[in-house]
């Protein structure tokens, strides 16, 4: 499987031929900006679904895996799955189990995403990535330094997926006192020597401001050996399409039925691998994306307008993942619907960067939104979030996350009969507690394993919002110790 940047340009790989998944792994951007995309979906036919259905978890994992890392030998990679999606790791046989809420709604059910060792969906992408990245810097003996900024979600995910690997070290910015009381201790309770948590003077803007900051500094860059794990990811991605094949089989009895998805979604990551799964043949009949206050996705899927918000339009809410202004994965979707013409892309982007907005209502490309594609959308409140967390919780004694709650709203919108509609369950709630009280007036359930997680020590350096303050942290650590 080779790969192609959405902007045209090619990859430097060194040798002749397209790029490979290993050659991707560790780039987030193409040189000329675009993002990473196979230069062809592999097709699912219905006698491969028909095996698929009988698999595992980790085995479908692997099956899925391999069309698009064709530059892994299967034994390497089998061995790279199964040591992800463990029991041990995912907490249980079934590592997304499926839950009918139609209590609630009709027809409404719930994939449970966040059984990894963060309890957010990211663990599911995160976890493999570990393992892949353990993998191909063994090949190559370089060693790699991390820089990421996090609100919350993506921090914890990439330090528990990448601590105590070798060759390995990871810089995670965050705003400092702005994370949750869980959130703050699940990352700042790590010991491992390689995790450096840098809680920063300011707000999530500005960490990522650093981090844009350092990547752009190629000579920096390069000394250093930065790499990056953001959500455009392109390995991240696949890992997540696999959970689209398993809700699809544990939903349905065969497969002549079709399914639909809600999804709640920021930077577009997680639904974009729904739309890949669907491009591979899996029977999804509608991809419905629910955001919350911050609704330039869902703005687009009503009008046909994608009109990036600033930082000062951009909400802080109660589902705070879903805070996003711009939605870096969104390119990989308009690629496809533009017929991947990456000149007609770009002069969608030059529109972003000149007028902040393209608008695509009046073309034959906004009817294929929904009709071909199969895309629906809706937003939600923090005050409609709140009642859907009370009466999902009276309904069927289930108590869900901000971020969940926010597709609930929107998939009992969308629901039809006769066809299944699973959410995805990103969160589980002890990790965003303040809401859960507001909305049911005591604490969320507390998971095992974690009892003692508020009094465990903690592991952190406060810096100020300044790029050479960090850069001296990382020579001064790269310097000291090996990785
Ligand atoms: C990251 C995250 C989201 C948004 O996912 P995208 O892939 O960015 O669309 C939703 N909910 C939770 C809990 C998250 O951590």
């Amino acid at each position: 499987m080779n790969y192609v940047s959405t902007r045209g340009g090619s990859f430097a790989t060194g040798r002749e031929g397209g790029a490979a998944f290993l050659d991707i792994l560790l780039e987030g951007l193409a040189p000329d900006g675009g993002l990473a995309m196979p230069e062809s979906y592999p097709e699912i036919d219905r006698d491969t679904l028909d095996v698929w259905r009988f698999l595992s978890y980790p085995e479908l994992a692997f099956e899925v895996v391999r069309l698009f890392a064709t530059d892994i030998p299967s034994r390497d990679l089998r061995g790279l799955v199964m040591n992800t999606y463990t029991a041990a790791a995912f907490g249980g046989h079934e590592t997304t189990p499926m839950t009918s809420l139609a209590a609630y709604a009709p027809g409404v059910l719930l994939q449970g995403l966040s059984n990894g060792p963060t309890l957010a969906f990211k663990d599911l992408a995160m976890q493999l990535l570990g393992h892949l990245f353990e993998y191909a810097l063994a090949r190559t003996g370089e060693p790699l330094n991390i820089v990421g900024a996090t609100s919350g979600d993506t921090g914890s995910a990439a330090e528990y997926a990448l601590r105590g690997k070798r060759g390995i070290r990871v810089f995670m910015l965050s705003p400092l006192g702005r994370m949750s009381a869980f959130q703050t201790a699940q990352m700042f309770s790590l010991q491992d020597d390689n995790i450096h948590n840098l809680a920063v003077r300011g707000v999530f803007d500005d960490c990522q401001d650093l981090v844009k900051a350092i990547s752009a500094d190629a000579d920096f860059k390069r000394a250093q050996s930065i790499g990056t794990v953001n959500s455009i990811n392109w390995a991240r991605v696949v890992a997540q399409v696999v959970y689209y094949f398993r809700g699809y089989f544990m939903a349905t009895s065969n497969n002549d039925e079709r399914v639909s998805f809600t999804v709640p979604s920021g930077n577009f990551g997680n639904i974009c691998a729904g739309h890949i799964a669907r491009m591979m043949g899996l029977p999804i009949e509608r991809l419905v994306c629910a955001t919350n206050e911050n609704d330039v996705l869902d703005e687009f899927f009503r009008t046909g307008v994608y009109r990036v918000r600033s930082a000062a339009e951009t909400h802080a809410t109660s589902s705070p993942s879903m805070d996003i202004s711009k939605a870096s994965n969104f390119e990989r979707f308009v690629f496809d619907l533009v017929g991947r013409d990456a000149d007609a892309l770009k002069a969608l982007w030059r529109q972003v960067d000149v007028h902040g907005r393209f608008d695509l209502s009046s073309t034959g490309s906004f009817a294929e939104v929904r009709e071909r594609y199969g895309f629906a959308s809706g937003s939600c409140s923090h005050a409609e979030r709140i009642a859907v967390i009370r009466d999902v919780h009276a309904a069927t004694g289930h108590v869900v996350d901000p971020h969940t709650a926010v597709a609930l709203k929107v998939a009992r919108e969308q629901v039809r009969p006769g066809v299944p509609m699973v959410v995805l369950e990103t969160a589980r709630p002890a990790k965003f507690g303040e809401t859960i009280r507001e909305a049911l007036g005591r604490d969320a359930p507390w998971p095992a394993g974690f009892e003692d997680l508020l009094e465990r020590p903690q592991r952190v350096i406060e810096l100020p919002a300044d790029v050479d303050a960090l850069k001296r942290y990382i020579v001064d650590v790269t310097s000291r110790s090996p990785a």
